[in-house]
Parts: structure tokens; sequence; C-alpha cells
């Protein structure tokens, strides 16, 4: 690793399997993907304390086997009774670090029901962490360089990840994205209203067209013309779109990491190859 990047922040996510083999598999990714020495592990949360278990036992079983582990956890939908078991339970485990998230709502339901719960917004959360914990989590928040689909705009979402920040985040990850470009003016944007922690760049490898098209329009990631095309002309031919997306990606990560990014998080989805692969390009 170059000495510039070894003071950098390189982390990789998971989700908590559903099945004991969904289990057994994500050990196997994990310990290929502990070689590469992240800084930690994170885990996800599904939407209303769906996977709060699950979320758990896997942070518990990365912990286990000696690694950093961070888990996320979403407030929508949420009661303040219920997180405050769970910030309770984190804290007996020795959990130091958190990735604190409004979440979504299951398809089907509406504005209506967001301003009905107890938390609206990430902000709330991370006051609630704050003062129900101290100083006793690293908080992450989530940060959106192209913008999040229900933002009034731009600007008002920048204003939106400054309060985050300003309720006591120490740190962001952002969605995944294939411009540079929005990442440098976002960060450039939040430092100017005040929000000076660091905003890790989240990295989704390219592997599937499908899939990264499907989630893609649910997160508001665009992925550039010229990139899609190319994808598109590879049709089933899933060698070359994987070659493809690793050149894309690797050369991503470079320009991030160049212009200042202090690390990378990695959307696996459970998987090793692609990270591992933009991870030796990148000689991290
Ligand atoms: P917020 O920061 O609350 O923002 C949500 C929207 O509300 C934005 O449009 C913002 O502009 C707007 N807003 C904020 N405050 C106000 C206000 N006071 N008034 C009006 N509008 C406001 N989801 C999960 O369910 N589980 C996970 O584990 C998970 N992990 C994630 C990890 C990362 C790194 C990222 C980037 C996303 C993750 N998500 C996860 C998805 C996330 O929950 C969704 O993107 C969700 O829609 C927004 O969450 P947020 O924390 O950014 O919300």
């Amino acid at each position: 690793m170059s000495q510039k990047n070894a003071q950098k922040n390189f982390s990789i996510e998971f989700f908590p399997p559903k099945t004991p083999e969904g289990a057994e598999k994500l050990r196997v990714t994990r310990a290929k993907l502990a070689e590469l020495h992240p800084r930690y592990f994170s885990v996800t949360f599904g939407a209303g304390g769906s996977t709060q278990k699950g979320t758990l036992d896997t942070v518990l079983d990365i912990r286990s086997e000696g690694h950093e582990a961070a888990p996320h956890l979403s407030c929508l939908g949420s009661s303040r009774e219920s997180l405050r078991t769970i910030l309770a339970q984190y804290k007996d485990h020795g959990i130091k670090r958190l990735v604190a998230l409004r979440g979504d709502l299951p398809s089907g339901y509406g504005a209506m029901d967001i301003s009905s719960g107890e938390f609206r917004y990430a902000n709330e959360l991370v006051e609630f962490i704050r003062a129900e914990t101290g100083d006793w989590f690293h908080i992450e928040v989530a940060a959106y360089p192209e913008m999040h689909p229900q933002a009034k705009s731009p600007q008002d979402d920048v204003q939106r990840f400054v309060s985050k920040v300003k309720a006591g985040a120490n740190g962001a990850i952002t969605q995944y994205f294939y411009n540079a470009d929005a990442y440098f003016r976002f960060v450039d944007e939040a430092q100017k209203l005040g929000a000076a922690v660091p905003v890790i760049a989240g990295i989704m490898p390219i592997t599937n067209y499908s899939q990264l098209m499907r989630f893609s329009d649910m997160c508001g990631t665009e992925i550039p013309r010229w990139i899609r095309l190319k994808l598109a002309s590879y049709g089933d031919d899933s060698d070359s779109i994987r070659a493809f997306g690793l050149d894309v990606v690797t050369q991503l990560c470079e320009r991030l990491l160049a212009g200042g990014a202090p690390g990378l998080h990695f959307y696996t989805l459970n998987q090793s190859p692609a990270t591992i692969a933009i991870w030796q390009r990148l000689k991290l």
C-alpha cells in the first residue's frame, strides 16, 4: 500500500444472511475478504428492525473472528424504546462503531407513514444515540453525492447531511456513484457549510448489468450513458462485463483516492471476487 493510502479508511459491507447456508457462505466470503485487512466490516439492518437479530449475530461472528464490526441501525418504523434496547445490547457487547440511517419503508407506504412514526429522519436518530449513549459510539451517516431520490433539491439534501453531522456524526459513507465530480463537489459544499467530517466513498463493483440497473433506479445512482451502453453491448457475456466493470471501478477508485477521498467502503453484496480484484489492482 502506498504511504498516502496507508492513512486511509477501507471498509467492507455485508447484509445479514437469511439461512444457515447463507451464513456458511458468508463465513467463507468473510475469510477471503479478511485477508485484505479492512479497517472494519459493516452489517446492514433491515427496514423496521426486520434483521435485528441477524445483524447482531453477524456482527458478533465477525468480532469473534478478531475483526472490527459495525452494525447499521435504521430508525424509520422503530420506537425510542426498541432503539434504546438495541443500543444497550450493542454497548454491552463492546461495539463502538455504528452506521446510523433513516432506512426505507417497504413499498406501499407513503409520506404520511414517514411523518407518523417516532423518528422521521436520520439526524433525529443521531441526536437520540448521542443523548442516550454520549460519546460511546463512533457514528457514520449516509451521504448522497448525486442527491437522495426523495430530497427536495441537491442544496436541501446537502443541508440535511450537514444537520446529521451537527447532530453528532463522526463521519459519512456515500451512496455508490460512478461520477467522481459529483463526489468532490458534494464534499466541497458540505465542508463550506461546516461539515468537516471524513466522507468515505461508497463503491459498488460492477458484475451484473441488470442487477446494477435495478439497484441504481431504486437508490438514484446515475450510470453514465457510455458505461450503460458498453455493459448492454456485452449481452450475457459476463466475463466481459466483469472485466470492463473492474477497469471502470478501479479507475474511479484511483481518481477518488488521488483527489483526496479519505477512504473507500465496498458494497460486496456478500460476494468476494470483485472487491478482491479491485483492491489488488489498487495495491491497497
Ligand atoms: P436521511 O438523512 O434522513 O435523509 C432521507 C431524505 O430526507 C433525504 O432526501 C433528505 O434530504 C431528507 N431530509 C432529511 N431531513 C429532513 C428534514 N428535516 N425535512 C425534510 N427532509 C429531510 N437502509 C437500510 O434500511 N438499512 C441499512 O443498513 C442501510 N445502510 C445504508 C448504508 C449506506 C452507506 C447508505 C448510503 C445507505 C444505506 N441504507 C440503508 C439506505 C438508506 O436507509 C436510504 O437511502 C434512506 O432512504 C435514507 O436514509 P438516510 O439515513 O440517508 O436518511
